[in-house]
């Protein structure tokens, strides 16, 4: 029988394991091992919400365990350290504590067909200082990390009142969507921790947030008028926009800046959090593989890796280009297109050829904190674009989880993991408080 191991369990992965298992594991017609570092999944496009405090990622994470043994699949916690692709098998460390605390003695997992879906992390750009002293948002570990630098910050600063450095100075590296979410969500977190008086700083004065972004605009995927109503959106909440603003050298308070041409300012910084993009992880460039610039690995268009037909990749670790669309963006919409894809792919696989993956794009959502989101829905049979904003693209953006649950429990469940959410958030402050 075969061995189908994915590695990675996140937006991509998780769907893949749970659809193969579904197909396949649970009718005994091939063997499916999820292996991941982390003994839960927590959807990655919500990790801003975790970072601003609003939601508590251990109501909202999925056990693996739990998922495999519903699904037909088996779950390894184990974080993959090599691949010995000519014997196809892996060195896996086998984690004992939550985010690679502590590691047990590495062991070997054959495979017959290996699919990693190994997300990304951040991309410093080799930017002075950014690897040492900023803040990132690759995880759960990374997003509880900032929230709590933030709160303790906030508490800081209201201690000091009245004396110098009694202000928070948030400086978010990156105007896209990442940078965007937390600096909306934040905004709220410093009115409401207020109110709970947590701090006694008042918010529009004293918690400054600030986005500082190269490029000419926000959010430069999305149409100039949407990116301009987010820009105008984010200003009317009292958060700084800075386009046309480089950032060059990072220090442990401060930020060096550089406006077009002009001189390198420097910016005091309580907490920076750098959200200027992605790359492939470090582990991608120990495999052997065929890599882009971003370091992702390269796949053919049965998003096999274009060395090894054994070595699928799909989501964020993948490079996948569309000789008429180009290069698909490191989404969870990609991911999840591309475990539908690979699920039905692998089923029917028998040595018959693969079939080849079609990204289509429907479009993209930003929120803008808990009442508005603005973006665009793409679709129709003339490529019709339908620009979105305010409450309506909020309850679009909410739904685009409940389609993540939904890939993963079904209906019922998914409903019902839906309605608790929304009671529980009825019931507990609307801020995490310690
Ligand atoms: C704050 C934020 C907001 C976002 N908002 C959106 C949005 O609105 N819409 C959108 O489409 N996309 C959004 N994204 C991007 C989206 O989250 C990613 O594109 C998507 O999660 C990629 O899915 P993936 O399966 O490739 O990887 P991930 O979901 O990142 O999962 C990777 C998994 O691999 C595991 N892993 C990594 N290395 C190893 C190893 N060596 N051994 C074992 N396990 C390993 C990790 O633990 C993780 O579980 C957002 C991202 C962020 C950070």
């Amino acid at each position: 029988m075969q061995t189908i191991v994915i590695v990675g369990g996140g937006a991509g992965g998780l769907e893949l394991a749970t659809r193969l298992g579904d197909t396949m594991g649970r009718k005994g017609h091939a063997r499916v091992i999820l292996v991941d570092r982390s003994p839960t999944h927590f959807w990655k496009p919500l990790l801003h919400t975790v970072a601003s405090g609003k939601r508590d990622p251990q109501v909202f994470q999925i056990e693996y365990s739990a998922q495999a043994a519903e699904h037909g699949f088996t779950f390894m916690h184990a974080e993959l350290r090599s691949v010995d692709r000519a014997a196809r098998v892996l060195e896996l460390a086998p984690c004992l504590s939550d985010d690679v605390g502590e590691v047990r003695a590495t062991r070997a997992l054959g495979y017959t067909t290996l699919v990693l879906a190994l997300g990304a992390v951040t991309n410093f750009y080799g930017v002075p200082g950014a690897a040492e002293h900023v803040c990132t948002l690759d995880n759960v570990r990374e997003a509880k990390g900032f929230y709590r630098r933030f709160f303790g910050a906030c508490v800081r600063a209201s201690e000091a009142a009245g004396k110098e450095g009694n202000a928070v100075n948030v400086v978010i590296v990156g105007g896209g969507a990442t940078g965007v979410e937390l600096a909306a969500e934040l905004g709220y977190s410093a009115r409401a921790l207020a109110r709970y008086k947590i701090h006694t700083l008042d918010p529009a004065r004293d918690v400054r947030i600030s986005i500082l972004e190269r490029g000419p605009r926000l959010l430069p995927h999305l149409p100039l008028e949407q990116s301009a109503r987010a820009e105008a959106y984010l200003k009317s909440r009292g958060i700084e926009i800075r386009t046309g603003t480089a950032v060059t050298q990072v220090g442990a308070d401060s930020v060096h800046v550089k406006e077009g041409e002009g001189e390198t300012q420097l910016r005091p910084a309580s907490l920076t959090l750098w959200a200027a993009g992605v790359e492939g992880p470090a582990i991608t460039g120990t495999l052997g593989l065929s890599l882009n610039r971003m370091r992702q690995i390269m796949v053919r268009p049965t998003l096999q890796s274009v060395d090894d037909p054994e070595v699928f990749a799909i989501g964020d670790c993948a490079s996948f280009v569309c000789p008429v669309k180009g290069a698909a963006p490191p989404r969870a919409q990609v991911a999840h297109q591309q475990a539908v894809f690979l699920a039905a792919a692998l089923g029917r696989r028998e040595g018959r050829p693969l079939p080849e993956f079609s990204y289509r794009d429907y479009g993209s959502l930003v929120s803008l904190g808990p009442v508005a989101a603005v973006g665009v829905l793409l679709g129709g049979s003339y490529g019709s674009k339908l620009p979105v904003s305010g409450a309506f693209a909020n309850l679009l953006y909410g739904l685009m989880y409940q389609k993540h649950l939904m890939a993963l429990h079904g209906f019922v469940r998914a409903a019902a993991v839906t309605l608790a959410d929304w009671l529980r958030k009825r019931i507990s402050p609307s801020v995490k408080l310690h």
